[in-house]
């Protein structure tokens, strides 16, 4: 636990004099009370496999994996997209711990396994992916696995997992992008101009798009090779690449990057091993508390939005709210596009007459945008199609939403409800247009705010005669309204 609020809590609680450094005291104390067995033992008492050691011949320990029965089935459940990264100086012996995270149906993360490594050589990284492949038989039906820009986690990966999609985090592409061209004997202008159009390069639309790019970044610096570093693996980095593969919209390890900025408010470099591996216990058990209060929320609120109209609203009887509100997006979308439909036997082709491009749908389910094969959710043109084929005009079909973001998918199943309680009450919820939505106090004060500054300039404009009585009218009111009175008005001619 943080220093800070431990020293907060126990002054609170017991009203005794206690000073920070009582705490830290105590605290280094604790640290060599425990060692990794008497830590073991409290744990393997509830649950013997939740923590496994990896030991060499001279009984050394090499790994250390933390995977819980809920992280098993968690994962077994949201295989496809996995991410991975690491972080140093969580205790006194060095060893580096390893996350692995996935997405679950509410767009969550979840932490599916934890590896504490005695190194970071290719043979450890190697060993710890294999350890975690052969714990979860379902790693066959990850497609893509994220991580930064680490070779040996690269190398690691390829070996152990190689029908995965290996895709690099933006975030440390740019770094290492930046760090080559800072050393590079240019000036400054050259340098930003050069960082500038890597992360268009990042973001190309297409292959041509990519190739004028680059011309421009080899007619800036022609020391500035790319390819040395990144091009071999264009596929793993250029978003429109990447997203021929499902990364349900994850291009960075931010996920991990904040679950390890959590980590570190509790555990301290200094600390022993045991205590470490103690605390990284109970961090899991502190997500496994959060992770259920989530689903004990989503069983027992219902979720309505009044802005939609009742076929999309009825999404929320079935899927996840994360999931119901991209897919009113795309349907908004849908609404607001032109996207003309075009059929020749089972292949329909949807026009985008903005853009141009045109997207295949097939059987209703499967659209050749990248949207829909990275997002793993029915897009615009899918429900451009729908539309135009539908003559009860209804966006509503349970086909269209892969399981993954079924309620009834999520780890926890919901609790069953009463007949009639939900669908019945939002199938007749009718469409409110935006205009009559229910506001937010701030966008209340924001549209009074508007109303008052409008009646400001009106007032201010006129004679000082007229001002006064004008200013005399608006104050009337405003106490009116400030009583709760009724203001009725006549206009006198
Ligand atoms: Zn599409």
């Amino acid at each position: 636990m943080n220093q800070r609020l431990m020293h907060q809590h126990i002054v609170q609680t017991t009203g005794k004099v206690v000073t920070v450094k009582d705490i830290h005291n105590l605290r280094a104390a604790m640290n060599g009370k425990y060692d990794v067995t008497d830590v073991l033992n409290e744990f393997a008492a509830s649950s013997p496999d939740d923590v496994r050691l990896v030991v060499d011949s001279d009984n050394t320990v090499r790994q250390i994996l933390i995977q819980t029965a809920a992280m098993k089935e968690t994962f077994a459940k949201f295989p496809e997209v996995m991410l991975l990264d690491d972080t140093y100086s969580i205790n006194n012996c060095g060893m580096p711990l390893y996350a692995f995270i996935v997405e679950d149906g509410y767009g969550k993360d979840q932490l599916v396994g934890l590896f504490l490594l005695s190194g970071e050589g290719s043979a450890q990284m190697k060993t710890m992916v294999e350890l975690f492949r052969n714990a979860n038989p379902t790693v066959t039906e990850t497609k893509t696995i994220i991580i930064d820009k680490d070779f040996s986690e690269i190398s690691a990966t390829e070996a152990g997992l190689p029908h995965v999609d290996i895709q690099l985090c933006t975030f440390h592409c740019i770094k290492v992008v930046q760090k080559k061209v800072g050393s590079l004997p240019l000036d400054l202008s050259s340098k930003t101009q050069l960082n500038s159009l890597y992360c268009k390069l990042i973001y190309a639309k297409n292959d041509a798009e990519f190739d004028a790019i680059s011309a421009q970044i080899k007619a800036i610096s022609s020391d500035f090779d790319l390819e040395e570093h990144l091009y071999n693996a264009k596929n793993r980095w250029v978003q429109y690449m990447k997203n021929v593969t499902s990364n349900l919209g994850n291009t960075t390890t931010n996920r991990i990057e904040s679950l390890f900025a959590k980590l570190k408010q509790i555990v301290k470099s200094k600390v022993s091993l045991s205590v470490c591996l103690r605390q990284l216990l109970q961090l899991v058990q502190s997500t496994h508390l959060q992770s259920d209060y989530r689903h004990f929320c989503t069983q027992t609120k219902l979720t309505y939005s009044h802005r939609l109209g009742s076929d999309v609203n009825k999404y929320h009887t079935t899927f996840t709210r994360y999931a119901c509100d991209t897919i009113a997006r795309n349907v908004k979308k849908r609404k607001s596009s032109e996207l003309p439909v075009t059929s020749i036997n089972d292949e329909h082709v949807v026009r985008n007459n903005r853009t141009n491009a045109s997207y295949t749908v097939c059987n209703c389910l499967t659209c050749s945008c990248l949207y829909f094969s990275s997002q793993s959710l029915p897009c615009k043109h899918v429900f451009a199609h729908v539309l135009s084929h539908n003559y009860h005009c209804t966006v509503y079909s349970t086909d269209l939403v892969p399981e993954h973001w079924l309620l009834s998918y999520q780890t926890h199943a919901p609790l069953p409800l009463s007949e009639g309680h939900h669908q019945g009450a939002t199938t007749q919820l009718p469409e409110v247009s935006s205009k009559r939505r229910c506001l937010t106090t701030s966008e209340q004060y924001k549209s009074a705010e508007r109303c008052a500054l409008a009646l400001a300039d009106v007032v201010s404009c006129a004679g000082m005669t007229l001002f006064r009585c004008r200013l005399c009218q608006a104050l009337c009111i405003d106490s009116f309204i400030a009583y709760g009175w009724k203001i009725t008005f006549t206009f006198l001619t």
